[in-house]
């Protein structure tokens, strides 16, 4: 498999041996072995503020985070993004779906189609978030995100170490898989870490504005997202379908860690 900026090519992952590994030990290697080719993907909920806090203590302010603006976020969501840049002194590489894509879309099916149908749910995800991530994603060998497997039924077969079969096989790296949401409050909490405020009024999941409503204490953390689905078809492509675990991967080599 060729590398996406054309290092050399990725077969070196020993994936057993990362999962045993504790989180900052996960991205320690993970930014050491692939930067710059790697990047935090961050929708500005909980868990990427405790990860741009850990690789922040790892790497002072030298590591890359993007972000999909789709259009149609909340404006706590911008002002989480704000705040983190000034705390932390990263650069947040912005990426916008395109122009003509969202006006035809809109002038055929309205402003809030999503509502409509799944159909028209997963056109408008595919076109505001989907080719974005692919165009994020095509100048990188390796991937950071905060999925925890707790966060939903589609997310219960999370490795910490994937590689990735939607987004041209490159690695993906969970090191929150297995956090709990107490572990992730309590690591906020003990050190100040900036995170975006709807958290505080009973949005335990954040997407877009239209498709993120807060929930009740009892619901499931992510019966606000696209509530009028059914659990099983809320995901927007981003994470569709589980990656292959990176140590299950006959076809790429695996070679020891450290
Ligand atoms: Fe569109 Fe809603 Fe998907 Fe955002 S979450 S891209 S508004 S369908």
């Amino acid at each position: 498999m060729s590398s996406a900026n054309n290092q050399e090519p990725i077969d070196m992952v020993k994936a057993e041996e990362l999962a045993g590994f504790s989180t900052a030990e996960i991205l320690q290697w993970a930014l050491e072995k692939y930067s710059p080719a790697i990047a935090l993907a961050s929708s500005f909920q909980v868990e990427e503020s405790v990860l741009i806090d850990m690789m922040h203590r790892l790497r002072g302010s030298n590591f890359r985070v993007f972000t999909l603006d789709t259009g149609r976020l909340n404006q706590e969501t911008y002002e989480c993004m704000d705040a983190l840049r000034e705390r932390y002194g990263v650069q947040i590489e912005v990426f916008f779906p395109d122009a003509g894509a969202v006006e035809r879309m809109v002038r055929s099916h309205g402003l809030n189609l999503f509502y409509q149908s799944i159909e028209n749910r997963k056109m408008c995800c595919n076109i505001r978030k989907v080719e974005p991530l692919k165009r994020a994603l095509s100048s990188l060998n390796a991937w950071i995100t905060g999925l925890r497997r707790e966060q939903a039924v589609t997310r219960d077969g999370v490795s910490k170490v994937e590689i990735d079969r939607n987004f041209g096989n490159i690695i993906k790296f969970n090191p929150l898989a297995d956090w709990s949401a107490s572990q992730v409050w309590d690591y906020v909490r003990e050190n100040k870490v900036p995170y975006n405020k709807l958290h505080d009024r009973g949005f335990p999941s954040i997407g877009c504005a239209p498709c993120t409503r807060a929930v009740k204490p009892w619901e499931d953390i992510r019966a606000g997202r696209w509530w009028w689905e059914n659990p099983e078809s809320k995901e927007c492509g981003l994470h569709a379908q589980p990656a292959a675990p990176a140590g299950a991967q006959s076809a790429l080599q695996v070679e020891a860690v450290g």
